[in-house]
């Protein structure tokens, strides 16, 4: 019957030591990981956790499926080859100890045998192979491909070591065991990696076979020993970090409450004791892959913010307690984000680096520490209503040849048109109301708008970090939306969209919120808004990354896009939910960049290499930000920017026939 021997001529004596190692070994283990735990401790409650069906659902999607983490070629093979060797052998592992255990109550061989043998010998083997081969592809990258974001930590260079020698050794003591014993060599094609190492150990004696025995041993268990001290711990921490996220979607910071300023003195995170545990924990969850801050724009345009780093320098700090100050990330990083959430989609343990630095912004800014245009900026919110800082009886200066109707009290409308700030008061913008305006009007849609009564919706105060502000704006939004008779909310800005529909809710504002490219999607749906196929010229579409990324709309811009021109959509690499920022979010709109620093002009590079003459756009601050990116790096023979609207009203005229030219004195003949 096939089966083998634990502890094949191991004597006693030498079991007692592998006892005693191994206990040490799951001391010093445990004691990382209570280590770790106790400082998770020194936050803030661990948040309620509801809906577990969602979250198991969550994990099986990144920690099986490895959803985010195969979105890399190279590196989404070798993790898998790696995790899920090391998760059967684990498995594998744990069944030769019940068999072992449970031979004191059952027999010798109850469990151990026969196919079921055989089928955890070929498993272990091949599953074995594949942790081989991911160590080796892990080693390659780290000392021949070298990619900057992967850091070179010496500690890691050694486990990878580690792992790799204990995984051979595991190879090397099954050969020996074909070899040295005739039961296991009679099923040894159910074991064709060791089988190939056994091939060359013909003839070895049992005490050959108990030395390797006691390398591979020591090595095996050094390695479960340095699991919770450093990037390893991840295999544990992150399961616990997925199932356990907050159930806040992408984008939607968490409220600050007077109660909670009252309580803790302070607003934001401005140290380690400010942050939850579950934020704490999540920086040991971190696998120091580096994929946040490969897609980060600012990082990209040669800024200092790295957001993995900000997670590592949070993490180092957590040692120094609660009270260690967040001051450890500089100004310049923390100033420097756009809020795009690229780190955030692309981080496979889905760590919220947006939440931290948002949430340290909330502290400075409290403490009075933001100077310059985006301290001007919060103010103007403040004192007008709008980071433009205008008065707000110019909001409907761009429609005064338009026929707009202000909302009444008492007058139902299909939807409420929601102007924004940027719409009303910049000229780039007040162009694409100004077209959706027309086509709201061709398609007999009963609209209106606020006028003087809109104010900002306080997006750019929460993202740079004046919460109350914030707050204060979206209840005075809140108020005035709640008197209105209005189905449905169109806006032209993702962030206002964003903003409205979903952190609206958080104070009691639900509305049915719509971004311009859905509606008028609809419309054409609907049959209600014809636009001809007509224009001629080649297209491409920049995504907003409030649009995209984080409401993941990326399907009603290309209908439009496509129902306009005769020529397909040309498409940039990095699109839809992977769009690469403009550079205006998260409050940079309102700060400075060096001209050479903008996040924009790295995009413009890849929407002019397109060919294509035109760049459409469906955000009022990627038109400012692409559009001067564009100039900047295109010069005379820069594509144009315009918003999908624009181009749909394009589309439109190109068929309308124009009136005749008036005559004039000028060529007349006598
Ligand atoms: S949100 Fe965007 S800009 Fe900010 S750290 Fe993440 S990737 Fe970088
Ligand atoms: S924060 Fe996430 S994406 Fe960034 S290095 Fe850590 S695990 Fe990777």
């Amino acid at each position: 019957m096939p089966t083998r021997t634990i502890f094949f001529h191991i004597s006693p004596t030498m079991q007692v030591v592998f006892y005693l190692l191994s206990l040490l070994s799951l001391i010093v283990c445990g004691w990382g990981f209570v280590r770790r735990m106790k400082l998770w401790r020194n936050g803030l409650p661990f948040p309620k956790v509801t809906d577990w069906p969602k979250r198991i659902k969550s994990l099986a999607d990144q920690m099986f499926a490895h959803r985010r983490i195969r979105r890399r070629s190279y590196a989404g093979k070798m993790h898998a080859l790696i995790f899920f060797g090391m998760f059967v052998l684990f498995i594998g592992t744990n069944i030769v100890a019940v068999e072992h255990y449970g031979a004191l109550i059952f027999g010798e061989h109850w469990l151990y045998k026969g196919s079921f043998y055989l089928l955890c010998k070929i498993t272990l083997d091949l599953f074995g192979a594949g942790l081989l081969i991911g160590t080796a592809l892990a080693l390659i990258r780290r000392y021949v491909f070298k990619p900057p974001s992967l850091g070179q930590n010496t500690m890691d260079g050694a486990f990878l070591l580690l792992l790799f020698a204990a995984t051979l050794t595991g190879f090397l003591l099954e050969g020996a065991g074909i070899a040295v014993d005739p039961k296991r060599l009679a099923f040894a094609g159910f074991s064709p990696v060791g089988s190939l190492f056994s091939n060359e150990m013909h003839g070895i004696t049992t005490g050959t076979y108990a030395l390797i025995w006691w390398i591979h041993i020591p090595l095996v268990l050094s390695v479960i020993a340095a699991l919770p001290y450093g990037r390893w711990l991840h295999l544990f921490v992150a399961p616990i970090t997925i199932i356990t996220q907050p159930d806040r979607s992408m984008g939607v910071l968490e409220p600050v409450t007077m109660a909670q300023v009252e309580e803790t003195g302070r607003v934001g995170l401005g140290n380690i004791g400010d942050l939850n545990s579950w934020e704490l924990m999540s920086f040991d969850g971190c696998m120091e892959c580096g994929r946040c801050t490969d897609v980060c724009p600012a990082n990209a345009a040669g800024k200092q913010l790295n957001p993995k780093n900000i997670i590592l320098d949070l993490r180092k700090l957590m040692a120094h307690g609660a009270s260690a100050s967040t001051d450890v990330i500089s100004d310049e990083s923390l100033w420097a984000c756009t809020n795009c959430h690229a780190c955030v989609r692309e981080c496979p343990t889905l760590i919220r680096h947006v939440d931290i630095i948002d949430g340290i912004r909330r502290f400075r800014v409290a403490e009075g520490r933001l100077f310059g245009p985006a301290a001007t900026a919060l103010r103007q919110l403040s004192s007008r209503e709008n980071p433009w800082g205008l008065p707000a009886s110019q909001r409907l200066d761009w429609a005064k040849d338009l026929d707009i109707p202000l909302v009444q009290a008492d007058t139902e409308v299909e939807v409420l048109f929601w102007i924004g700030c940027a719409g009303a008061f910049e000229p780039r913008a007040q162009k694409t109301v100004r077209a959706i305006t027309q086509l709201l009007q061709k398609a007999n849609v009963s609209f209106a708008v606020l006028g003087p009564k809109e104010r900002c919706t306080g997006d750019p105060a929460r993202r740079i970090g004046d919460e109350f502000l914030f707050q204060q704006l979206a209840e005075a939004n809140i108020s005035t939306l709640n008197g209105v008779k209005a189905k449905r909310i169109i806006t032209q800005c993702p962030h206002c969209f964003h903003t409205m529909k979903n952190e609206y809710p958080q104070f009691g504002g639900n509305y049915e919120v719509l971004h311009h490219t859905q509606y008028l999607n609809e419309l054409i749906a609907e049959g209600r808004l014809k636009i001809p196929k007509s224009l001629n010229d080649s297209v491409t579409y920049h995504d907003p990354c409030f649009l995209a990324r984080v409401n993941g709309e990326t399907e009603a811009p290309r209908n439009l896009l496509n129902s306009t021109s005769l020529i397909p959509l040309t498409e940039v690499d990095r699109r839809e939910s992977k769009t690469f920022c403009c550079g205006a979010g998260g409050g940079r709109m309102w700060m400075d960049d060096s001209p050479n620093e903008r996040p924009g002009l790295k995009r413009a590079e890849e929407l002019i290499a397109t060919g294509a003459k035109t760049v459409a756009v469906g955000c009022p601050f990627c038109k400012v930000m692409v559009g001067d990116s564009i100039a900047q790096v295109g010069g005379e023979t820069a594509p144009q920017v315009l918003d999908i609207a624009e181009l749909m009203l394009k589309a439109v005229q190109a068929l309308t026939p124009r009136p005749p030219l008036p005559k004039t004195g000028a060529g007349e003949l006598e």
